[in-house]
């Protein structure tokens, strides 16, 4: 079958929507990780488990969506089944974008090899080993609604360590609870000012009266659920970046108990 020319197409929504269907299912870091390990050979459900830290299940799941997408495609080997990748190129898409923010090297998809690719001083040719060096956090992006969103500011003081640290912490628990950048807000990023309005609940935290959270949402317009300013809550404003470990846990406790419950 002959090559369409992308460019010379004339805009096909259905066209487009199943190439943007197909690049979509790329979109999940461990489905990333799964299609990465198809560049050193082909591997069973069983090998992606364990180089995941995953259920089985949960892995199939993953490798289902990436089959089906048309990315991977099965090889049976005996009584075993094995994974490829279809569409070979993909390994120069990831490659492309390690090498633009931050890899060192980029895939080798002649030679077939990941070769010693590293991102951000992380090596990713040993996958399990260095994933569990991340604690990845749930994309709010995508998830905002579902999600109770927190701004803190990160104030050059006591009390604006305290509130991040408290963002921190709360992200932390996994209860549906993360912080997202409050400077992108300021910046009118249009990504991050969606994610603040469409969050479940938005929760504000300033470090001092001056109030830089609360400010910065009232003047976007954004609407928030909850605000908590740290000097008030028995912090005392200091120019120091040390702040008390005590502190951070107990307004954490008060704001999950007080905004963030149910
Ligand atoms: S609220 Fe206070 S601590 Fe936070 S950024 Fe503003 S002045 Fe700094």
């Amino acid at each position: 079958m002959k090559e369409k020319n992308p460019e010379q197409l004339p805009f096909d929504r259905e066209y487009y929507n199943k190439l943007a269907r197909r690049l979509k299912s790329l979109a999940h870091p461990t489905r990333l990780f799964i299609v990465l390990q198809q560049a050193k050979k082909p591997l069973c459900v069983c090998d992606l488990a364990e180089k995941v830290g995953d259920d089985i299940s949960t892995i199939s799941k993953h490798i289902t969506l990436l089959k089906n997408a048309g990315i991977l495609q099965s090889t049976r080997n005996g009584q075993r089944t094995f994974y490829k990748l279809r569409v070979p190129c993909v390994l120069d898409y990831i490659s492309c974008f390690l090498k633009t923010y931050g890899a060192d090297e980029q895939l080798s998809p002649v030679s077939g090899e990941i070769k010693n690719i590293t991102l951000g001083g992380i090596s990713m040719a040993d996958g399990k080993k260095d994933m569990e060096k991340w604690n990845l956090l749930p994309h709010c992006g995508k998830e905002a609604e579902g999600l109770d969103i927190i701004l803190a500011c990160d104030g050059a003081a006591s009390v604006g360590q305290v509130g991040h640290q408290v963002a921190v912490d709360l992200t932390n628990r996994g209860n549906g609870a993360r912080m997202c950048c409050l400077s992108a807000v300021a910046a009118d990023s249009p990504a991050h000012v969606g994610i603040a309005r469409k969050a479940r609940k938005l929760i504000a935290i300033n470090g001092c009266t001056n109030r830089c959270t609360s400010k910065i949402l009232e003047q976007k317009g954004i609407p928030y659920d909850y605000e908590v300013t740290i000097s008030e809550l028995g912090v005392k404003k200091v120019a120091t970046l040390d702040f008390n470990k005590d502190d951070v846990v107990r307004i954490a406790e008060k704001i999950s108990k007080e905004a963030l419950a149910g």
